[in-house]
């Protein structure tokens, strides 16, 4: 059985619920994930954010207008009276819910169940779509079976053992219609998996069932080899490894997110990006193969900052590293790239939370500085390092930028090179005019 998701905008309206509808109508039983409407999810936490602040009136105002665009949209989706008043009747419900919280105290428990509604609520009208348009659609609950556990990570054997279950007592059905993003957390409370999580949610579904293939749909005809929004011909990747998507997905790539990958990957499972606007066009395959000796694509992760150390007293003596590293762990702060010479390191980091205690700390092993507003461009491919020729091509390609850190040879698929910020667009466009489009 197959795994499709579909994002928010995907099922962003009425008529775009209809084209999810004949799109996976084709006579193979599987899962349909959904997000929430697009909007919606941000309109509970706007939501919320008025409830926090105990102002009710401002609160109830955006629920009664969130609400009547619902119905509008019931209104257009469904043709018959009877499932108009049907689906008017649960989303009611749901809003009723919401509305309930205005009046009493507001705490992250609270705020978990409101933001739940949005995925609560696509689905359940989807599914009524298709029970109307008498497909057999029963409607598997993310709550009855997505699990975290006490460190708030999903608890993929629970997911197996439960999911595995409800689809044996629903054997009959054609479309298994269920929530992404939400769960529950190991107190059994009403949680989620971060935003963006429905992704991550598809990728956990399908390893649970071990299903034949992932499919994350959106609106883009699959991952780019360049940042289309800085860069003029990008093109879409056909094929892509597990690693080299991940590492894309982690430095900026937008399309899917980074947490998905790992359980599809773990599993061996292939994961599809497919566009909702051209469902015929081939998309991006991730799977665990390696497209040989070929340069696959790039992107950018913003606000970075790098720290150099150089080593004063010490000079590089044991535990040198340990020490500098111990900082960082001890602030929570999570280190990118690294780069290291006879008399210092240099590395980068993207939380600036606790930069000005690092740098306090820092400076008992060495002479510190800081270069803030830079930009981790990351080349993806085949860049195992007897391939000759690859990293010098991508250097090769950034000769007129100043590059302050290289960071080569720590996986198989990926360099990573550090410009300043107002560099990017720069050596984005020379990474693709060198490598992708043959330019000079
Ligand atoms: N609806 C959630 C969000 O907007 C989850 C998702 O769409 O992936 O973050
Ligand atoms: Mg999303």
């Amino acid at each position: 059985m197959k795994v499709l998701k579909f994002g928010g905008t995907s099922v962003g309206s009425a008529q775009r619920m209809k084209e999810v509808a004949n799109l996976i109508l084709d006579g193979e039983r599987k899962i349909v994930v959904l997000s929430a409407m697009s909007g919606t999810t941000n309109t509970l936490v706007e939501i919320s954010d008025y409830l926090y602040k105990k102002n009710p009136v401002g609160a109830n105002e955006i629920i009664n207008s969130l609400e009547k665009k619902y119905f509008a949209t019931i209104e257009e989706l469904y043709s018959s009276q009877e499932y108009k008043g049907k689906a008017k009747e649960t989303i009611k419900t749901n809003f009723d819910y919401i509305r309930s919280f205005t009046k009493d105290l507001f705490t992250l428990f609270e705020e978990k169940v409101v933001l739940a509604q949005g995925e609560l609520m696509s689905t359940a009208m989807f599914n009524l779509y298709l029970q109307e348009k008498g497909v057999k659609s029963a409607l598997i609950p993310a709550l009855d079976y997505a699990r975290t556990d006490k460190n708030a990570e999903p608890d993929p054997a629970y997911i197996k053992d439960k999911l595995t279950a409800i689809l044996a007592n629903n054997p009959d059905q054609d479309i298994y219609i269920t929530q992404g993003y939400i769960c529950r957390n190991a107190y059994g409370e009403i949680d989620n998996l971060q935003r963006g999580g429905s992704d991550y949610s598809a990728s956990l579904i399908g390893a649970a069932i071990n299903a034949d293939e992932i499919q994350i749909w959106t609106d883009i005809d699959g991952m780019h080899n360049n940042d289309p929004r800085f860069v003029e011909n990008t093109q879409p990747v056909r094929h892509l490894h597990f690693e080299e998507a991940a590492e894309l997905a982690y430095f900026g790539a937008k399309i899917l997110h980074p947490t998905c990958i790992t359980p599809a990957k773990l599993n061996n499972i292939p994961v599809r990006l497919l566009n909702t606007m051209e469902p015929s066009a081939p998309g991006t395959l991730i799977s665990n193969e390696t497209e040989l000796k070929k340069i696959k694509a790039v992107a950018a992760k913003d606000g970075i900052t790098s720290i150099k150390i150089k080593s004063g007293r010490m000079l590089m003596a044991h535990g040198f590293m340990r020490k500098v590293f111990e900082i960082f762990e001890t602030y929570q702060t999570s280190v990118d790239l690294v780069t290291t010479s006879e008399v210092g390191v240099s590395l980068t980091i993207d939380n600036k939370r606790h930069l000005p205690e690092i740098l306090d700390d820092l400076k008992k092993f060495g002479t510190v500085s800081v270069d803030e507003e830079m930009v981790i461009i990351c080349v993806v491919g085949d860049l195992e390092w007897t391939n000759l020729g690859f990293e010098a091509k991508v250097v090769e390609s950034l000769r007129n930028i100043p590059v302050r850190m290289i960071s080569y040879g720590g996986s198989n698929y990926n360099i990573s090179i550090l410009v300043k910020a107002e560099d990017k667009k720069r050596a984005l466009q020379a990474l693709s005019d060198h490598i992708f489009n043959k330019k000079n």
